[in-house]
C-alpha cells in the first residue's frame, strides 16, 4: 500500500469526520444564538473575540490537514529542538515523518517536526473558541437570558432553556477536549519532550515502579525470615536452658 500524504486524503478516519460535523454545528449555533439574543457593544464583543479565535483555528487546521509531515521546513518549534531531531516511522500512514509527534487520528494526520506549532495553535484556538462559546451558553441561560425574546422566538422559555442547554452541554464536552489537549502540550513544551517521549517516560517510570515494589517486598520477605529464625533460634536456646534447669531439679531431689 502506498503512503498516506496528508489528511484531506482517503480513507478518512471516523474521528476526522465527526470533526467535519461536530465543529460546523458547534460555529452555526454560536453565531445563531448570538445574533438572536445579543445587540450593541455585547454582541460586537462576543463575536469579534469568537471569530479571531475561529479565524486561527481554522487556518492551523487547514495546514495541519493539508501539509506533510513527511517532509522538511516549515516553523520550527524551539522547546522542541531535542527531542523533534529523530524520524519516526507511522504506521498509520507508512512512512517516515522527522520529529514524529503522534498520529492523529481527529486529523487523520501525523504531527511531527514540520506541522507541530501549528498543532499547538490549533489546539490553544479551538480551546479558546470552545471555552468563549460555553461561557456565552451559559451567561445566555442565566444573567443575559431575554425571556420575551425567547418566548418570541422559541415558542416558550421552556423551550429555549431545553436547546440551548442540550448545546451548552454539548459545547462544554467539547471545550473539556480542547482545554485538555492544550494543557497537555503546553506541559510537555515544558518538558521540552514531544508525545513519543512522554509516552516512553510513563513506561520506563512504570517499569522503575514495578521494580522498585518488587525489590521492596524481596527486602520485607528477607526481613520476615530473619525475624522467624531469630524466633526459632531463641526457642531452641530457651528450650536448652529448661532441659538444663529440668536436669538440676532432678539431681537435687536424688541428693
Ligand atoms: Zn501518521
Amino acid at each position: 500500500m502506498r503512503p498516506r500524504i496528508r489528511g484531506f486524503q482517503g480513507p478518512y478516519s471516523p474521528e476526522q469526520k465527526t470533526t467535519w460535523v461536530a465543529q460546523p454545528i458547534a460555529t452555526a449555533c454560536f453565531y445563531t444564538f448570538a445574533f438572536l439574543f445579543l445587540d450593541g457593544d455585547r454582541l460586537t464583543w462576543v463575536v469579534a473575540s469568537y471569530s479571531a479565535c475561529f479565524a486561527v483555528l481554522l487556518g492551523t487546521w487547514y495546514a495541519c490537514e493539508s501539509m506533510d509531515p513527511s517532509t522538511e521546513g516549515g516553523l520550527h518549534c524551539l522547546p522542541m529542538r531535542e527531542s523533534q531531531k529523530k524520524a519516526r516511522y507511522c504506521a498509520a500512514c507508512r512512512k517516515s515523518v522527522p520529529g514524529m509527534d503522534h498520529h492523529c487520528a481527529w486529523l487523520n494526520t501525523c504531527i511531527g517536526k514540520r506541522t507541530y506549532v501549528h498543532f499547538y495553535f490549533l489546539s490553544m484556538s479551538g480551546a479558546a473558541a470552545a471555552t468563549i462559546e460555553s461561557a456565552v451558553f451559559v451567561l445566555l441561560l442565566t444573567s443575559w437570558i431575554d425571556e420575551a425574546a425567547a418566548e418570541e422566538k422559541f415558542g416558550s422559555v421552556t423551550g429555549y432553556k431545553a436547546v440551548l442547554g442540550t448545546f451548552t452541554a454539548l459545547v462544554m464536552i467539547l471545550a473539556f477536549a480542547f482545554v485538555s489537549l492544550w494543557l497537555f502540550h503546553t506541559y510537555l513544551l515544558t518538558q521540552g519532550i514531544g508525545t513519543y517521549g512522554w509516552l516512553v517516560r510513563k513506561r520506563e517510570r512504570a517499569q522503575a515502579a514495578k521494580t522498585r515494589a518488587r525489590v521492596q517486598a524481596a527486602e520485607k520477605e528477607k526481613a520476615k525470615k530473619k525475624q522467624r529464625d531469630n524466633e526459632e533460634k531463641e526457642r531452641k536456646e530457651n528450650k536448652q536452658s529448661g532441659n538444663v534447669e529440668n536436669g538440676h531439679g532432678i539431681a537435687m531431689t536424688v541428693t
